[in-house]
């Protein structure tokens, strides 16, 4: 399936859902987004988005639904009108739980994003199956914000995007192919470089502003752990704004930059929606002095890497079946942020076993093949221990 012959799927699905008159409010931050290819005149987002990622679940891992939907509903009210969720989200049930909840409210009152799942598709045929599908669960008939889920350049050639995990050479050859509408990225202000697999950091906002592509932003708070920093981390930013959180900085940093036009949040519970709220109603963006203090922030936190990792995986596969990047990345989090329990508990009940740094018998295989030179072997040996002893 080329990238071509995917436009064909959307057909008029896709554009007649821009509206006008989505909800807002008159604190909710807005950004407008200038015209695209022809469409896309007099769209406004909320800065805020809703992550349809990480509803509340029950203890069988369901969604819990009735307090999912108070979350969104709340929300709405407060003047979010941006809904992102995508085919495997929560198990495949995020759609039709999404579809659920929006049937009750007036569908040009809100965006609605969702993802075409590439990795399902092995056809032009498939796609056009699975976005019929995707417009059932949802309960709609059009979508607003269609991607097509987590791009490389890899997979570029025979599909067509798109949200991104690649590095920025990875993003610049899919960016610069096509007038895209809009792309999504990781962005977060511990991630500036791309020195890592799957980031493109500044770079790649550059790229976007450059380029003029607007852009929507995921994991602002990096899965949370931005939310959540050591006491000697934060203290800069403390010292600036005792009473702010340490989630509402890493947003407002990715909200400082113009080119963002939603910063999507996956709020798993009511504190974290009314903190976000607040963040962004009557939306600050940084001073110079605070991007100072969360760089500083940021620097303490990349001090405290164990192993400068970049996820690249030429070291793999592993012949003993280790996961050495994965093994590194969860020695790392232990490193930056500490929360020795939280890492305990994805060690232990999260990380399989036969994957561990432990089965390893230093044949050096890897060590050989890993462009930053890493003494791999003596490092699984030394995060064994430490994780172990948690
Ligand atoms: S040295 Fe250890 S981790 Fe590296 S390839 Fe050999 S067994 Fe796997
Ligand atoms: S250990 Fe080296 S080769 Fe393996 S993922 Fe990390 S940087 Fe890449």
């Amino acid at each position: 399936m080329s990238a071509r012959d995917f436009s064909g799927i959307l057909g008029d699905k896709r554009r007649s859902g821009w509206n006008t008159a989505a909800s807002c409010t008159k604190e909710m931050e807005y950004r407008a987004w200038k015209k695209q290819n022809g469409a896309g005149e007099s769209i406004r987002t909320s800065l805020l988005g809703y992550g349809c990622m990480r509803f509340p679940t029950t203890p069988e891992g369901a969604i819990d639904e009735p307090r999912a939907e108070a979350l969104l509903n709340a929300a709405r009210d407060a003047g979010v009108n941006y809904f992102d969720t995508a085919y495997p989200y929560h198990g495949g049930q995020s759609e039709p739980f999404v579809g659920r909840v929006i049937a009750k409210w007036p569908r040009e009152s809100f965006y609605l994003a969702t993802k075409m799942p590439l990795w399902q598709c092995g056809s032009l045929e498939e796609a056009q199956h699975i976005f019929e599908e995707q417009l059932r669960r949802l309960g709609v008939e059009y979508i607003d914000f269609y991607l097509l889920h987590s791009l490389h350049a890899a997979r570029y050639d025979r599909s067509f995007g798109f949200s991104c995990h690649d590095n920025a050479a990875g993003l610049e050859h899919i960016l610069r192919d096509q007038p895209w509408d809009f792309c999504q990225l990781q962005y977060n202000y511990l991630d500036t470089d791309d020195r890592a697999e799957e980031i493109s950091g500044d770079r790649g906002y550059q790229l976007t502003e450059e380029l003029n592509i607007p852009l929507i932003i995921m994991e602002p708070i990096k899965g949370g752990t931005l939310a959540n920093l050591p006491p000697e981390a934060e203290a800069p930013l403390r010292a600036l704004r005792p009473e702010a959180s340490d989630a509402s900085w890493a947003l407002r940093w990715v909200g400082s930059h113009r080119n963002v036009h939603v910063i999507l949040s996956g709020m798993s519970a009511e504190d974290q929606l009314t903190d976000n709220l607040a963040t962004f109603a009557r939306f600050e963006p940084l001073t110079a002095a605070e991007t100072a203090a969360v760089e500083q922030t940021a620097a303490f936190l990349h001090s405290r890497i164990k192993i400068g990792c970049t996820g690249c995986r030429y070291c793999m596969p592993c012949p003993m079946g280790v996961d050495i990047p994965d093994n590194f990345s969860i020695w790392n989090k232990l490193g930056m942020f500490g929360q020795p329990e939280t890492i305990k508990h994805q060690w232990e009940a999260r990380f399989p076993d036969a994957e561990k740094a432990s089965h390893c018998v230093r044949c050096g295989k890897c060590e050989a093949a890993c462009p930053q030179h890493l003494p791999i072997r003596n490092a699984l040996a030394q995060l064994q221990q430490e994780l172990d002893q948690l």
